[in-house]
């Protein structure tokens, strides 16, 4: 059995944009929206059923960029899919109630197609200023394909960058410099077929910790958690069944509340 060690860090928030020289050109356009995740393209899909003209800037090369290209293969939604659909576009019935990976970037695809989503995809935002005089933000993109910088104006500004657009691994960490094995970031892990009979130590113990170390564990790895504070622990057909009733309450309880003002 090897003995080296693989750390595996979990996700914290870190969004850095950094600034640079721009070539002005005359971009206008009502409202600019930062990132292509689930919020971004469900902010632009309401805009264009109100005809209000939006952009959306999307630095990588797809929308869904953290479920497409920095989550790890078994992930399912950690909440029931009622809880996780974005505005005019229920989950389909078919799927199941923690919907998988795939049918959730298969229901983003759907959603920009149906709703006339047209991200402007490797464009990276690295500055939005509001300019006070003109009323308007300005804001800053490099063209990653090309490398050019060109600036945008807009009357208003989404910034739709998500929590978990940059790993955050801590510099800190006593003895870090001087550990031999393996250290990588959750968002770069995908399955634990390459830490069989490794011992691997998980630190972070939220959704993805969790399901990590499990995964790990089932490819034959000699998994470890380091847990800060006291955790939760749910069954998840629990909380199937709690999210459940929790949809049938809320339509009962939205139907009351339609027959009260009906009446
Ligand atoms: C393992 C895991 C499990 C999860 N499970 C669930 C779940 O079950 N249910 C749920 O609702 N949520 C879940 N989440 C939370 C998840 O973050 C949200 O579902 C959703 O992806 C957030 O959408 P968002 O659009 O706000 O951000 P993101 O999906 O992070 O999208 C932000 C986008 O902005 C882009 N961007 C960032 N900076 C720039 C820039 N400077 N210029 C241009 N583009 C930029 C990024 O490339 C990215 O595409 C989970 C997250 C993880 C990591």
């Amino acid at each position: 059995m090897a003995e080296e060690v693989i750390l595996i860090m979990e996700d914290e928030n870190n969004n850095n944009n950094s600034n640079s020289n721009s070539n002005h050109n005359n971009i206008s356009v009502s409202v600019v929206i930062v990132g292509a995740g689930p919020s971004g393209i469900a902010t632009s899909a309401l805009l264009n059923s109100l005809s209000v003209s939006n952009l959306v800037l999307e630095k990588e090369d797809c929308c869904g960029s953290l479920w497409k290209k920095r989550s790890y293969d078994r992930l399912n939604l950690h909440l029931a899919k009622s809880f996780c659909s974005l505005p005019m576009m229920s989950h389909p019935f078919r799927t199941s109630i923690f919907m998988s990976k795939d049918d959730f970037i298969r229901y983003l695809d759907e959603y920009v197609a149906r709703f006339n989503v047209n991200p402007r995809y490797c464009s990276d935002v690295e500055e939005a200023v509001y300019d006070e005089e003109e009323g308007k933000w300005r804001v800053t993109v490099k063209d990653t394909a090309s490398g050019t910088v060109y600036e945008i104006a807009s009357d208003f500004l989404v910034v739709a960058t998500g929590e978990n657009s940059q790993p955050f691994l801590p510099s800190d960490l006593p003895g870090m410099e001087t550990f031999p094995g393996k250290v990588i970031h959750s968002s770069d892990y995908k399955n634990g077929a390459v830490f069989k009979d490794e011992k691997v130590l998980v630190i972070g113990c939220g959704n993805s910790g969790m399901e990590i170390s499990n995964d790990l564990a089932d490819n034959g790895a000699h998994t470890s958690i380091v847990v800060r504070s006291q955790v939760r622990v749910h069954i998840t057909s629990l909380l199937a069944t709690y999210h459940f009733s929790l949809e049938i309450n809320f339509s009962l309880l939205s139907g009351h509340i339609e027959n009260k003002l009906a009446n």
